[in-house]
């Protein structure tokens, strides 16, 4: 049952016993590998004409899995269960619905190496990067079970003499959850989680790079014995079904995470009224970044080296949050530049299935190639310093690349590359590095390094993103403590992770009677 929150801590694979427990739950999902699953519509097991592979990006001949491509007629059938099954979930007391949370949050620690595991394999996270996934699902889920419990509590009403009054968080309806491959635990769980904490029914549709986390995540939510067609899984290419999912009248809200074309093609979509619609459909849109790391004069620069490595090549640059931009201040640049190099070089790039690789491999072979055309282009705006090149082998390896010599506007400084390239801007002073900052249409992350508490005070007013951080790497944003969502193009700032998420996902109804 509910105790207060805390964070998960993450596990220490310095401990040899948590090694082998990892390297166990490896070979296990191994010896599960290349099976065929099926889409979830009300708890049925449903199966298409067509289906796809999902591969390890570490080493592409290892097929993860073979999944269903839901058409749209799957996706109106997923559709119509969530709808028909939201007619009695509305009902299911706050209790209740947080009691599922709880109990899927038991269920994700039992299995937490093997859902590790899973991602590992599929999506090419490193052990820790993996590890720490399934941490922040759990620790989404289970805050927003405490914040269901916070929402159907009494709220605070002014009193009339005349009147009683209450006011209570009602759920939406039917709708939709959009996720991206990158976090395929901590967002697709969140998101999925938060919808249906709130009272709503959901159609799940998972990245195609990611589709054998997602059904090992319904797992869960089946032994957690979450009533069918609560959560409705349906794999399938975005291109295929997402329109119909977004479009279709029935359809309540639209949780999306991903990149900016596809966020904001669905926003576009979801603000026309089809025939027989009874409401504004609610758009939740997360989007990119294109976030930035300032390094001041009066920074600790070993600390700021730490800090953009491990943000711009982290799960090889791969997150939203990830650091794209380092801006330096010139006084600084020759000794920061020389030092990132040096502590960049010793990063272990391999295998993702091997504890001593730190960075693993880009999701797929048309992220390698468009990362690879933004090397291509740096190269000529600007000067590459290290990287640049693509590992040979049977994985999407590319080095940590590290450009500079770049206006501010180059394409590299602008654009979501969304791999391991990182760009140097040269900043005249700290005004004109915030400037630089700031110059962008995102505004997810951002850091600053300096020990000058007055050019953090300046940041504070000025530098625009959604997560800003100061002395600290620019990913890594902890449930609870720091809410997570952007400004601008990054987004529709749902916080998730903060106390204002779980609204996003009801309607307030006020009632009152006279006395
Ligand atoms: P993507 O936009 O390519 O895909 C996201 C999801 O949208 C997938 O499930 C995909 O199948 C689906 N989709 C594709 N076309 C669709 C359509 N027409 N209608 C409906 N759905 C459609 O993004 P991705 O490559 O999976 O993820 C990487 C992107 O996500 C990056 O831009 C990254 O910055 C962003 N991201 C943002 C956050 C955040 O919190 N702001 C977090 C993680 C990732």
């Amino acid at each position: 049952m509910s105790t207060e929150f805390k964070n998960t801590p993450l596990i220490d694979f310095s401990d040899e016993e948590n090694r082998r427990k990892m390297e166990d739950a490896i070979s296990k999902v191994e010896s599960e590998l290349g099976k065929e699953w099926s889409l979830i519509i009300n708890g049925k097991r449903i199966k298409c004409r067509d289906q796809f592979f999902s591969r390890n990006p570490s080493d592409y001949e290892q097929i993860i899995g073979i999944y269903q491509k839901a058409d749209q007629q799957r996706a109106v059938m997923a559709l119509d269960a969530a709808i028909k099954t939201f007619e009695t979930w509305r009902f299911a007391p706050a209790e209740e619905r947080a009691e599922y949370c709880f109990k899927i949050v038991d269920l994700m620690r039992e299995n937490r190496f093997k859902l590790a595991a899973w991602m590992i394999l599929e999506v090419g996270k490193s052990w820790v990067e993996a590890d720490a996934d399934v941490a922040e699902g759990i620790d989404l889920i289970k805050f927003y079970a405490h914040e269901v419990l916070r929402y159907a509590a009494e709220q605070p009403l002014t009193k009339v003499a005349y009147e009683e009054s209450e006011l209570r968080y009602i759920p939406l309806g039917a709708g939709i959850v959009i996720t991206p491959w990158n976090f395929p635990i901590a967002i697709l769980g969140g998101m999925t989680a938060g919808a249906f904490a709130a009272g709503n029914t959901v159609v799940l549709k998972p990245s195609s790079d990611a589709p054998g986390v997602a059904r090992k995540f319904m797992e869960i939510l089946e032994k957690a014995n979450l009533p069918p067609g609560v959560v409705n899984l349906v794999t399938g290419a975005g291109s295929d079904i997402g329109d119909t999912l977004v479009i279709y009248p029935q359809t309540r809200f639209i949780s999306f995470t991903g990149s900016k074309e596809v966020g904001l093609r669905i926003n576009e979509h979801a603000s026309r009224i089809s025939m027989g619609q009874k409401w504004i459909k609610r758009v939740i849109a997360e989007m990119g970044g294109k976030n930035a790391i300032i390094v001041d004069t009066e920074a600790d620069l070993d600390s700021a080296v730490e800090g953009v490595v491990a943000s711009a090549f982290g799960y090889s640059g791969q997150k939203c949050s990830a650091c794209s931009r380092a801006v330096v201040v010139s006084d600084v640049y020759d000794d920061f530049i020389e030092r990132l190099i040096e502590r960049t070089k010793k990063i272990k790039i391999g295998p993702a299935k091997y504890y001593e690789n730190w960075m693993g491999p880009v999701i797929n072979l048309k992220a390698l190639a468009s990362i690879m055309d933004y090397v291509e282009i740096g190269k000529r705006e600007g000067r590459l310093l290290y990287g640049g090149r693509r590992i040979n082998g049977n994985g999407n390896f590319i080095e940590p690349t590290i450009i500079d010599n770049l206006d501010r506007r180059a394409t590299i400084c602008q654009e979501e590359i969304f791999g391991p390239v990182l760009s140097i801007i040269k900043a005249q002073d700290f005004k004109d590095a915030i400037e630089i900052a700031n110059d962008s249409e995102y505004g997810l992350t951002g850091s600053v390094y300096s020990e000058n508490q007055e050019k953090l005070d300046l940041a504070k007013d000025l530098f625009h993103v959604g997560n800003l951080y100061f002395n600290r790497k620019c990913t890594g944003a902890l449930v609870g403590v720091h809410p997570f969502g952007g400004f601008n193009m990054s987004g529709t700032d749902s916080k998730a992770g903060g106390r204002d998420y779980l609204l996003l996902f009801t309607q307030a109804k006020s009632i009152s009677k006279k006395i």
